[in-house]
């Protein structure tokens, strides 16, 4: 019988941004479905605990590495280990990020650069080093970038955190096609509103909350869940022909 396509089983995935949210999510559905992962993430205190959830055994489960991948040598670092470990990677998900919230004006030029840095550099850092060790092994790998639809349409007071985020969908794009070749799928997923570790603090700001609830068909935030669901479809063989493609996950959204 052959594979389920939404088997992970012998597959080894990165995971960026894995302590919380939507990054924990999107290990976990990993993990369940056979991977092995690699969890990295900048907080020890959660990796220990999502370690614990899924220890590591029999080839499947969670590694946990503690980094912020906003840097060069924290990648290169993590992506050795990783190597030495298992000898390929088979998924990157570029989920590590920071939401930034304020007016263009008053943003300073260190919280410019730190947004970008966190948001779009780290994706450009792992995607190179996992992305080139691909290659050399004939891996046929699949790439996701987890945007977001400030990626693609606008909202006040967000826009080095849209900039970020169009940034990553447009490296998408390019990358799709500069890869293609070697058989690795290069997609984005562009979340709407989702119940992370920002939501509490987000929804006493009522009018706001009400908006982004008016402003979703679906009427609710998304779960983390939601986004893991599409991560885990468009790193399976049931998307091997999807390529330079932007999912939203957003309740509807962007479909106004
Ligand atoms: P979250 O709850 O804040 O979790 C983000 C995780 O990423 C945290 O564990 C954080 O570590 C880690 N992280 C951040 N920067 C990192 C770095 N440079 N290196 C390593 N780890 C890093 O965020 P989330 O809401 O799940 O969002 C995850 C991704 O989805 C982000 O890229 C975000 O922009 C995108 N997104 C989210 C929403 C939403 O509504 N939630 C909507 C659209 C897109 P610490 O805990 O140490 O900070």
């Amino acid at each position: 019988m052959t594979a389920l396509p939404w088997s992970f089983t012998g597959k080894v995935c990165v995971v960026t941004g894995a302590g919380k949210g939507i990054g924990r999510a999107i290990t976990l559905a990993f993990a369940d479905a056979g991977a092995a992962v690699v969890a990295v993430s900048r907080t020890h205190e959660d990796l220990e605990t999502l370690g614990r959830e899924r220890r590591f055994k029999g080839g499947a489960g969670i590694l946990p590495i503690t980094g912020d991948v906003s840097d060069e040598a924290t990648v290169k670092r993590v992506v050795a280990r990783a190597l030495k470990r298992f000898d390929r990677i088979d998924v990157l998900v570029n989920n590590a990020g920071i939401r930034f919230r304020r007016s263009l004006l008053k943003s300073s030029t260190t919280e410019w650069r730190r947004v970008l840095s966190h948001n779009l550099t780290s994706c450009f850092l792992c995607t190179r080093e996992v992305g080139r060790s691909m290659i050399a092994r004939k891996v046929p790998g699949r790439i996701v970038n987890i945007a977001s639809v400030i990626g693609s349409v606008g909202l006040p007071d967000l826009s080095a955190y849209g900039a970020s985020k169009g940034g990553m969908i447009t490296l998408t794009k390019c990358l799709a096609l500069e890869w293609a070749p070697y058989q690795i799928n290069v997609n984005a997923i562009a979340p709407g509103f989702c119940e992370t570790s920002y939501a509490a603090q987000f929804k006493r700001r009522r009018a706001l909350y009400r908006f982004t609830l008016e402003r979703t068909p679906q009427r609710r935030w998304g779960k983390p869940e939601d986004v893991a669901a599409a991560a885990v479809f468009l790193s399976s063989e049931a998307s091997r022909y999807i390529t330079g493609e932007v999912l939203h996950v957003d309740g509807g959204w962007c479909a106004w």
